[in-house]
């Protein structure tokens, strides 16, 4: 007996929530193993091509199954990288995956909510990988002995408290990881069981996998049994390897490239678009893009890589080439296979390489292509997409304004339209009233706070569709694209807001001037909070608001980067006054009366906070708001 460790707590958790999970699907456990097995090939074989001697005495990379009806175990083996001591109390003692408390927190939840969906979902995303194991099996295994080392080590668990690590022995370098099978899990150990398991879910893998033969009858004297040396095993390969992408797409079923993106990225649910491609020129390769149905959890953690699989000539290179997928399109999964990158790329090279910017060009325009196909054809999926991704792919506009015509028609909005539906800005422009002229939008933290906004109420009362930009990198996306067919986007809260009179200019300069000592008082009072005073034409109910300077930031922006302290000042804004609205016009009337002054300071100050309020802004002193109201309606009470 090695000596005993204990697991993190988070890995205690995990094990305990992926087997309360997954009981009914225990069978995956298999694929993930085999996946672990073909990952530790390919990384013995990349780093093989820089240290050829790792590869010496035993060249034929393989990963093999092994059933014991006697002993009750199955057993895996690779001779991949292998893993040392120290690696397997890291790799499996740990989870290093970042954000797995949310995930354990999360994953809990949905478990005490019976919500098995969710659950089994979550675990798809977080992928459970070797924890997999324990649904099958009440004890584990795991001899390793890592490539170019001496020495083995074991380590075992019945993943109840920790697992035992000793020193070990091992013929050469690789991994068996040694199942101890549940009385319920048996099955597992007839052949035909494992055969049809291979091949639904790992026939592509690249790597033969090989099932050991029951050794033949001793009385049986056949030619096979003459050619091999006694006793020596015999194995069968299952799988037929070869690269999924590699063939037609005529060739390949639906079926066929589920089951490769789920043996690509772990996830439990098919994919919600894919596209497969060839490419010819000066650039030879083939790619296989996926969109999966449902972000990850840690979409947004700049912390987390995200790239392309990388192959040359079928040789597995890099996971997540990042060269290769802008972050824009950080949600894409896939591979792509180079014929000529040379085999010992590395980052520096894939940074530095024109053949690689091509590459990343095609991956840029077969997603779009793959998105705008989705757009069109199942447009109840492209919404589910952007709902889920849409922030992601905004960020393009910003950071790559050579496709702003594409993605122009890909982004998708809510709107005043409607009270659930995404609408495009093709439909958008096709719904414009008559004498309309601009696009209207509004930025915000969430829908609910902008859709009340009075800065609408003079669009809406038009009749005037609104956008609700309410992601908070879609006032960026606004900079870049500021008009869509020739219609400009105007922010609905911005000082600019021009509704289409003819003469609104001067119209607006006349009531100014007819209501010029009411502003002038304004604007003595507010003079440390506003900029300007002035009336408005975008009011109709209520009496007054605040707009955003020429080149200002939304207020929800602006108090976003004050709180990562990005040292903005903080901005005067801009206060319109609705002078068809009665408050205004008695208050017009009380500022002539010198006797009411002090009550019209008072109730600048009521108006200034309700504007705030009424855009879902939060108030310097809100206790003084509600004691002015109290005394207010004390007064009128009496
Ligand atoms: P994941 O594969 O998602 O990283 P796992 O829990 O399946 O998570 O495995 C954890 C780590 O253990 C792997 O990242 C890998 O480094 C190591 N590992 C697992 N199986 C093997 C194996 N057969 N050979 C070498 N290393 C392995």
């Amino acid at each position: 007996m090695g000596e005993m460790h204990s697991f993190q707590a988070e890995v205690s958790q995990v094990l305990r929530l992926v087997v309360g999970s997954l009981y009914s699907n225990p069978e995956i456990f298999l694929r993930e193993l085999i996946s672990n097995a073909s990952d530790a090939l390919d990384k013995l074989r990349f780093e093989a091509i820089a240290d050829p001697k790792l590869l010496e005495g035993d060249p034929e990379l393989v990963i093999r199954v092994a059933a014991d009806e006697a002993a009750g175990t199955l057993t895996l083996s690779d001779n991949g990288i292998g893993m040392s001591q120290e690696e397997l109390a890291k790799n499996l003692g740990t989870i290093a995956h970042s954000g797995s408390k949310a995930f354990v927190e999360q994953l809990q939840r949905a478990q005490e909510a019976a919500k098995q969906g969710d659950a089994v979902q979550l675990i798809g995303q977080f992928g459970v990988g070797f924890y997999s194991a324990f649904l099958v099996a009440d004890r584990v295994d795991v001899v390793s002995r890592r490539a170019g080392e001496a020495g083995a080590a074991r380590w075992s668990s019945d993943a109840k408290e920790g697992y035992t690590l000793e020193p070990a022995e091992r013929a050469g370098r690789g991994t068996d990881v040694v199942l101890h099978l549940k009385e319920d899990a048996r099955d597992y150990l007839k052949r035909w069981r494992i055969e049809e398991l291979v091949r639904r879910y790992s026939d592509y893998v690249a790597h033969p996998i090989e099932l050991l033969e029951p050794p033949a009858p001793k009385d049986q004297a056949g030619e096979a049994a003459d050619e091999r040396a006694e006793g020596e095993p015999t194995y069968r390969r299952l799988n037929q390897g070869s690269a999924l992408w590699q063939r037609s797409p005529k060739e390949v079923t639906d079926e066929q490239y589920t089951d490769f993106y789920k043996h690509l990225t772990h996830d439990f649910e098919a994919p919600l678009a894919r596209r497969h491609f060839h490419v010819e020129g000066t650039q030879m390769f083939a790619g296989l893009l996926f969109i999966p149905k449902r972000p990850p959890i840690d979409l947004f953690d700049p912390e987390v890589k995200r790239g392309i699989r990388l192959h040359v000539r079928r040789v597995f290179v890099m996971n997540d080439a990042e060269e290769l997928l802008p972050r824009w399109l950080r949600f894409v999964r896939g591979v792509l296979d180079s014929e000529d990158l040379p085999l010992n790329v590395s980052r520096e090279i894939l940074q530095d390489s024109k053949a690689v910017r091509l590459m990343r060009r095609q991956v840029v325009s077969q997603t779009l292509s793959m998105l705008e196909e989705l757009a069109s054809e199942r447009p109840e999926d492209y919404a589910s997409f952007f709902r889920g991704f849409g922030a992601v792919l905004k960020e393009g506009l910003h950071f790559e304004p050579d496709q702003e015509k594409r993605l122009a028609e890909l982004v998708r909005y809510e709107s005043s339209e409607s009270e659930d539906k995404l609408t495009s800005l093709k439909d958008y422009v096709a719904r414009m009233k008559e004498g309309q002229t601009s696009i209207y939008y509004v930025t915000g933290a969430e829908r609910r706070l902008v859709e009340r906004s009075p800065h609408l109420e003079a669009l809406t009362q038009r009749g005037y569709e609104v956008l609700y930009m309410t992601d908070p990198v879609d006032p960026f996306v606004v900079e870049t694209l500021r008009a869509y067919a020739d219609k400009p986007l105007v922010n609905a809260m911005s000082e600019s807001l021009k509704l289409d009179e003819g003469g609104e200019e001067s119209a607006q300069e006349a009531r100014d001037v007819a209501h010029q000592g009411l502003i002038e008082r304004f604007q003595s009072v507010l003079s440390e909070r506003v900029s300007q005073v002035r009336t408005s034409t975008r009011l109709k109910g209520s009496p007054v608001c605040l707009v955003i300077p020429e080149g200002g930031l939304a207020p929800h922006l602006e108090r976003l980067m004050r709180a990562q302290q990005l040292g903005v000042p903080a901005q005067k804004r801009v206060l319109e006054l609705n002078s068809e609205h009665p408050l205004i016009q008695r208050l017009d009337e009380l500022n002539r009366e010198p006797e009411r002054a002090e009550d019209v300071t008072e109730w600048i100050g009521v108006l200034y906070d309700q504007a705030l309020l009424a855009e879902g802004s939060p108030l310097d002193d809100p206790a003084r708001l509600a004691q002015r109201l109290t005394e207010l309606m004390t007064r009128a009470a009496g």
